[in-house]
């Protein structure tokens, strides 16, 4: 039976009226894909989402372990759920107060799911990445009235197959298409929290694609994988290869692809970057540090040369590609010497723009057993000292946007200093905003032609030439 707002739904034995989900996703964009797939199965068991999480009948944290940031807001929100247990509001119906039901998934509950359990009285359960498609049954199983239990084996079939679940309404999907990863870099926890690679077979991930064109009005697609470029490896195919294949499907209009490791670019990708219409001009290749023994240290596979060459060789098979790249500042005993090379390759690479952190120890890693001499000021001058020169770097290549005409999918609306502004994203993975051109215009998800106006390091202006609708 569809569900509906008012009706309940009989599952097994027990009857699911219609209730709220809260959820709380942390980190990259495979947690956030998750949580499409999670949000997606309970809306079979009669949950809507709400915003309000005084709200809420059910609420998910969906963690991360590789930011130290994100590990510590979970933390702190996870406390938070105590107060909300303990007010929540009595349903009308029974005069009972709401039982609500906390659960934490993703990295952290992976690995430490049983002692979050033990540890927090205010969570219910617990369950892993490699679970994410059993949500329905862990609900089921709570509100069947079983208590405190985790979930996080791994899935041992040799085969990775899903079907691609969304559950908004816009035209940007993820398509996860590798799971896992065998890389194991010194300062990194998901090879322990993702398991190992395993990949889709390209036939069902362009079937999969196909059908979210066709029957959900897709146009954009982004690949994800946490090393995306070991795409196939374990069945024979590739990662050019399936771009394509997906080439074909008439109604994409364009594909992206993350988070790729150098080490694995091959020449077909290469290829696929200089043949494919629909593949978009930016790539975001971490590289994590400048410094040929810094990246020796972190088990990178590759040297600074190496990875200019290959960004070399990317931009003379696509002129018009951007790209972005991840930096670690002060990785464990890194010198001046080796920081400085850090600051020489953002010269030479003209990044579009990073993500740069200070280096923080994950536990289990082999970069938090390094007896590490850095300070915590050192690690934050460095951090500055990448980001001041990216900054720069950034300002004089957006400056070079002005007067060009860009193509861009409009995604949200919003209001800066008084004024309603559209903001969307080039081909190039850069953010434009615009004004409409009459207050009540909207232009949420069309295809707009912007010339732009004007641009710093961290904004870029345009006025609309041409809005193009919902179909390029
Ligand atoms: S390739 Fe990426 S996900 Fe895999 S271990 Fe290295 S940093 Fe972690």
């Amino acid at each position: 039976m569809e569900p509906t707002e008012t009706t309940s739904v009989k599952v097994g034995e027990l009857e699911f009226p219609p209730r709220k989900v809260w959820m709380k996703t942390y980190g990259c964009q495979m947690n956030y894909h998750d949580s499409e797939r999670i949000m997606s199965h309970l809306s079979g068991l009669n949950f809507t989402k709400t915003d309000e999480q005084s709200d809420a009948d059910l609420v998910i944290f969906n963690t991360c372990a590789v930011r130290d940031l994100a590990n510590q807001k979970f933390y702190s929100h996870l406390g938070e759920m105590k107060k909300l247990k303990a007010n929540a509001d009595v349903n009308p119906e029974t005069g009972l107060k709401k039982n609500v039901i906390v659960a934490a998934g993703g990295c952290i509950a992976q690995t430490e799911g049983k002692e979050l359990i033990g540890k927090y009285k205010q969570l219910d359960f617990a369950f892993g990445t490699d679970v994410v498609d059993n949500i329905g049954e862990m609900v089921y199983r709570a509100y069947a009235g079983e208590k405190k239990f985790a979930v996080t084996s791994w899935d041992r079939s040799d085969n990775y197959s899903i079907e691609t679940k969304i559950t908004h309404g816009s035209p940007m999907a993820f398509v996860n298409i590798i799971k896992g990863c065998d890389k194991f870099c010194s300062y990194c926890i998901v090879p322990f929290t993702r398991g190992r690679e395993k990949s889709r077979r390209l036939e069902e991930v362009v079937k999969d694609v196909r059908r979210l064109v066709e029957f959900s009005g897709v146009q954009e697609v982004m690949l994800l994988g946490q090393n995306v470029n070991s795409y196939g490896k374990d069945n024979g195919e590739s990662l050019g290869q399936l771009i394509m294949e997906l080439e074909e499907i008439q109604g994409l209009e364009r594909l992206r692809y993350t988070t790729s490791h150098p080490y694995d670019v091959t020449d077909d990708l290469v290829e696929a970057h200089r043949n494919s219409k629909k593949l978009a001009n930016h790539l975001h290749l971490p590289v994590q540090s400048g410094s040929n023994t810094v990246l020796q240290r972190m088990l990178r596979e590759y040297t600074a040369e190496h990875y200019l060459e290959l960004i070399a060789k990317m931009r003379a098979a696509n002129p018009q590609m951007t790209i972005s790249s991840d930096i670690i500042a002060g990785f464990p005993n890194e010198t001046e010497e080796e920081h400085e090379a850090t600051l020489r390759l953002l010269d030479l690479a003209q990044f579009d723009f990073i993500y740069s952190y200070a280096f923080s120890a994950r536990k289990g890693t082999k970069a938090a057993r390094m007896n590490d001499v850095l300070s915590d000021d050192i690690r934050g001058r460095r951090l500055r000292e990448i980001q001041d020169r990216q900054l720069k770097i950034q300002a004089a290549i957006r400056q070079g946007m002005v007067g060009r005409t860009y193509r861009v999918l409009v995604e949200e609306k919003g209001l800066s200093k008084g004024v309603t502004k559209w903001t969307g994203r080039t081909s190039c993975y850069r953010l434009v905003h615009f004004e409409p051109e009459t207050p009540e215009q909207d232009y949420q998800w069309h295809w707009v032609d912007v010339e732009i106006t004007s641009a710093t390091a961290l904004s870029t202006q345009g006025k609309v030439l041409r809005d193009l609708g919902k179909k390029p």
